[in-house]
């Protein structure tokens, strides 16, 4: 899979080296809690310079998709279609993600979403937020 990777950003360096080691991590302020995304030196609530990293829950519901058929970049091209989703999680934070390739999901908007981090190679892992039942149990399978 060609994979356009993200620049290097010391901001965000935390979120992709969590990430790689399987978590999902959120920028969040350590005077007033509030979670961010993308992350920020300063907190957009309290203008707090404390800033640091928590575990996300993983936990949102599906806030919309579309499903794009031309490709925004050349090396996108042998992706298309692919499904790019906006979650919102429940800390707050509204993150763009997508579908892995190769899965058939069938998307409402509202339901329940749970994150999925995926190995892409030994450097780079990225979110995914896949449907879960009422009980959070997974409703798809990500294939291999
Ligand atoms: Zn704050």
């Amino acid at each position: 899979m060609t994979v356009i990777r993200p620049g290097d950003e010391f901001l965000r360096e935390p979120y992709w080296q969590h990430l790689a080691e399987g978590t999902l991590h959120l920028n969040c302020c350590n005077d007033c809690g509030s979670a961010h995304h993308p992350p920020s030196p300063i907190c957009p609530k309290c203008r707090s310079f404390n800033t640091g990293w928590k575990p996300a829950t993983g936990k949102g519901t599906l806030k919309s998709f579309a499903v794009a058929r031309h490709a925004v970049h050349p090396l996108l091209a042998d992706q298309v279609p692919y499904v790019i989703t906006l979650v919102d999680l429940e800390e707050g934070v509204r993150m763009v993600s997508g579908i892995p390739q190769g899965m058939d999901v069938d998307l409402k908007i509202g339901m329940p979403l749970e994150c999925k981090v995926i190995r892409i190679d030994d450097r780079l892992a990225l979110p995914y937020f896949l449907p879960v039942d009422e009980a959070g149990n997974a409703t798809t399978e990500v294939p291999d």
